[in-house]
């Protein structure tokens, strides 16, 4: 062997040392980023069904079983899961979709009917409706708490 092929010898056997040791590290931190990823991903799941399903519902029983659902059977069966038995509304839809007639009537102090808001005596007993602002002197009903206009108390 003369010296070239000797020192050929030498760089490919520390050549291929590093390149397996270059290899089982790079499969490591790849399985390790691997699992990383995963935990993180569960975590974060776990984050999201629980502000998704308290927006959703204020029923108890149905958040702890949405969190339940994705915490111990993964994400990945877990969430298809989820997306089956979450409410399909917000509750910030749903409240302003069922009061929005509410909203528009009010209820007469006297014989408690209920009046359009816009009306300025009770459509059964004649009891005015609205009171003027302390405040801003705008007109407003008087089963409100606060003037919608300027948001002074109603203390009558
Ligand atoms: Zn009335
Ligand atoms: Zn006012």
């Amino acid at each position: 062997m003369d010296i070239w092929s000797g020192v050929g010898v030498v760089l490919n056997n520390s050549s291929s040392t590093l390149d397996s040791i270059f290899q089982s590290n790079g499969l490591w931190s790849f399985v390790n980023f691997v699992f990383m990823f995963l935990i993180f991903l569960r975590i974060v799941s776990i984050i999201w069904t629980a502000k998704d399903i308290i927006s959703r519902t204020n029923n108890t029983w149905l958040q702890v079983l949405s969190i339940l659902l994705v915490t111990f059977l993964t994400p990945l069966f877990g969430l298809p899961l989820y997306f089956i038995v979450r409410p399909v509304y917000f509750k910030r839809d749903l409240i302003p979709r069922r009061e929005a007639s509410a909203l528009s009537l009010v209820n007469c102090t006297n014989c408690h009917t209920l009046n359009p808001k816009e009306y300025e005596c009770c459509i059964t007993c004649g009891e005015k409706l609205k009171i003027v602002c302390k405040q801003c002197n705008k007109e407003y009903p008087h089963m409100y708490a606060y003037c919608p206009i300027c948001g002074a108390p109603n203390i009558e």
